[in-house]
């Protein structure tokens, strides 16, 4: 497994594999991996016969009181991983590599990140669409995989790839669950024992809605009420939103649900914002 630091070794290195006729499978990551990133490497596998990941905790993403400085860098234990994994080629640069010194260009999206994560992080997906652009330019992946967990995120890198023409085909994975149902995400590990019961109520929120939804409610402030009960019976969980969207365009919805919409909620567990989502399909 080879791991490149260099912005232009990278691409060098991309632009050769291509020209050997090489299919480029990519991965991007923020590093400290769990079972998520490593079923959405395993995706990139089976689509393309060289397999890149990306490990960088990406600045520009952070708002201000963010946990930018704290997010756990675990980079022996991720390469570790990835070798294991079958990864072909980890990209681990550092900041000045991807935003060099007076870097004034990046991406903005203007629709699908007005709502949901993207109302309570401003600039948030910018960042996001400015970084996995530079790295789509750095990689040349043929395919790139992202999780389902992120779906506001999954949803704007999808826009920004048909907007800007970017010739990448965006495969989504399965979001990967404790037995309790709780998303893996690296955030976890900083809840403590009695948070980490009551995190389950994220997905049981979501289940609970499911519920209703299959029994035929379709007004999703009826679905967002039930899902806001359900998480106040968990005095560590603080609702940032709970929100149901149309799943296209994830603006609220003001009727009732004839499309498939997504319910999406962040909920603060102690200190650790969490998040998870799930499609209802009417
Ligand atoms: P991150 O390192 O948190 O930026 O996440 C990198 C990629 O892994 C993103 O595409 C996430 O959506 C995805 N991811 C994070 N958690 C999970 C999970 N529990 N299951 C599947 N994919 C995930």
């Amino acid at each position: 497994m080879r791991i490149i630091e260099s912005a232009l070794e990278m691409q060098q290195t991309a632009l050769v594999l291509r020209a050997q006729g090489e299919r480029i499978g990519f991965v991007p990551t923020m590093g400290n991996l769990h079972a998520g990133h490593l079923s959405l490497i395993r995706i990139a596998r089976q689509q393309a016969g060289t397999a890149v990941v990306s490990i960088f905790v990406n600045p520009t993403q952070f708002g201000p009181n963010e946990d930018y400085a704290a997010y756990p860098r675990t980079f022996a234990a991720d390469r570790a991983a990835c070798e294991r994994a079958g990864v072909d080629l980890v990209f681990h640069p550092a900041v000045t590599e991807m935003y060099p010194e007076g870097a004034s260009v990046s991406v903005t999206e203007n629709a699908l990140s007005r709502t949901l994560c993207g109302a309570s992080r401003p600039g948030h997906f910018d960042g996001v669409c400015t970084i996995v652009a530079k790295l789509f330019h750095l990689i040349q992946p043929h395919v790139a995989v992202f999780g389902e967990k992120d779906a506001q995120q999954l949803r704007i890198i999808r826009r920004m790839v048909r907007d800007l023409r970017m010739p990448v085909e965006i495969v989504a994975g399965p979001t990967v669950r404790e037995p309790d149902g709780l998303a893996l995400s690296s955030r976890n590990q900083y809840l403590d024992a009695d948070q980490r019961r009551q995190a389950a109520c994220l997905h049981l929120a979501l289940e609970e809605c499911r519920r209703r939804f299959a029994a035929g409610m379709r007004d999703p402030r009826e679905l967002a009420a039930a899902m806001r009960a359900l998480i106040a019976r968990h005095p560590a969980a603080r609702p940032d939103y709970i929100e149901i969207v149309d799943n296209e365009t994830l603006a609220p919805l003001t009727g009732p649900i004839v499309r498939p919409a997504l319910a999406a909620l962040a909920v603060r567990v102690g200190a650790p914002r969490l998040i998870d989502n799930t499609v209802l399909t009417p």
